[in-house]
């Protein structure tokens, strides 16, 4: 994509969802985005156009509110009530054009997409039937401005036995575009150990391996994530700052943590790990993290129900005292961090090394 194309969508989205925003660096430069709930990019509008595509009368502002929550379990109960209206194959269609159209608006040129499987397990879906329908919107509209790499994502406290019949369809669809395996979901529901078999054969199969781990819980359960079920990304992590020895291993071992500040903040879950209940994002730990070496993305997680997109997360990492260097550095390990070969991972960096250079000539 040109520069100027580049800017043109920047400047364009920049007016959307934040229009007060601080601009940075990152505005106009190719970017990758790791950590994006499909389910969670559901704008309110969408959520009405769903409700009425299925009889159900709601407004937007009635959509907005049920995205208000002030904890963990709230954010859950929100969560739960968006996947209702996701019924048919056609319902995650719709949802993965809008998200590709709004990534690519913000100038997002290659994004890894969790899809929350073990909901669609949970309501009796077709999971692979949905899949087909995400995965050919992908394809067929032909982005040509970005890629896209799936992730499927079991939830936790539906426990291990969900999680190995997604694992299964993660396997058989790795042509469609799935490349990696994960679980979200309420991180202290079940013992790690019980998915240690299931992670086991995701990994056989050949498919990467995430979790979500240190959001609610502490270093442990980031520790287990890395050494039971072999996570080579870490979905948050942040409680990894309370554990200088852990945050150097994964830093040696060159696992990530995708951080995601607005969601931290939203679910309550800074709050818990900083042990301040009016923690708010100036008590992000994501600077302290960096300055320790830890390996940092930053990424949305969802969106639509943060109310955020991703200029907007690099204009809070801003906020958060980091340099526009270290902007750039967050950004190019995002691309480091993704599951593309290395080749295709090597065309990427060089690209954006080669927009920020001609950026900082003009
Ligand atoms: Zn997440």
């Amino acid at each position: 994509m040109n520069l100027f194309k580049a800017i043109f969508r920047a400047v364009r989205s920049a007016t959307r969802f934040h229009p007060s925003r601080q601009p940075t660096i990152l505005d106009c430069l190719p970017k990758a985005e790791l950590h994006l709930h499909l389910e969670g990019s559901i704008r309110p509008e969408t959520a009405a156009e769903l409700a009425a595509s299925h009889h159900a009368e709601i407004t937007v502002e009635e959509a907005a509110a049920r995205y208000k929550f002030t904890d963990f379990a709230g954010f859950i109960e929100s969560f739960k009530w968006v996947t209702s209206l996701l019924r048919e194959p056609s319902d995650y269609a719709l949802i993965t054009r809008k998200l590709l159209e709004e990534l690519m608006g913000q100038n997002v040129v290659y994004a890894e997409i969790t899809i929350s499987a073990g909901v669609m397990l949970l309501r009796n879906q077709n999971i692979e039937a949905n899949l087909v329908a995400i995965c050919e919107t992908a394809q067929n509209l032909r982005y040509e401005d970005i890629r896209v790499a799936w992730i499927l994502d079991c939830v936790r406290q539906f426990g291990p036995e969900p999680a190995l019949q997604i694992a299964r369809v993660a396997a058989r669809l790795q042509g469609s575009g799935v490349v990696a395996f994960g679980m979200g979901g309420d991180e202290l529901a079940v013992p790690t150990a019980n998915f240690r078999p299931v992670f086991d054969f995701a990994h056989e199969r050949g498919l990467h391996i995430v979790c979500h781990a240190g959001e609610i819980g502490g270093p442990d359960s980031v520790r287990e994530a890395v050494e039971v079920l072999g996570a080579e990304r870490i979905g948050h992590g942040i409680a990894v700052v309370r554990d200088r020895a852990l945050g150097q291993s994964l830093a040696s071992r060159g696992i990530v943590l995708e951080n995601c500040l607005t969601s931290n903040v939203a679910t309550g879950v800074l709050a818990k790990q900083t042990g301040n209940p009016s923690a708010t994002l100036a008590d992000h730990p994501l600077k302290k993290l960096l300055d320790s070496g830890a390996l940092l993305t930053l990424s949305t997680d969802d969106p639509a129900m943060f109310s955020t997109d991703l200029l907007t997360e690099y204009s809070r990492a801003a906020s958060l005292g980091l340099s526009p260097r270290e902007l750039l550095h967050l950004a190019e390990q995002s691309f480091r961090a993704a599951f593309l070969p290395d080749a295709d991972k090597r065309v990427y960096i060089d690209n954006f090394r080669s927009a920020a250079k001609s950026l900082a000539m003009k």
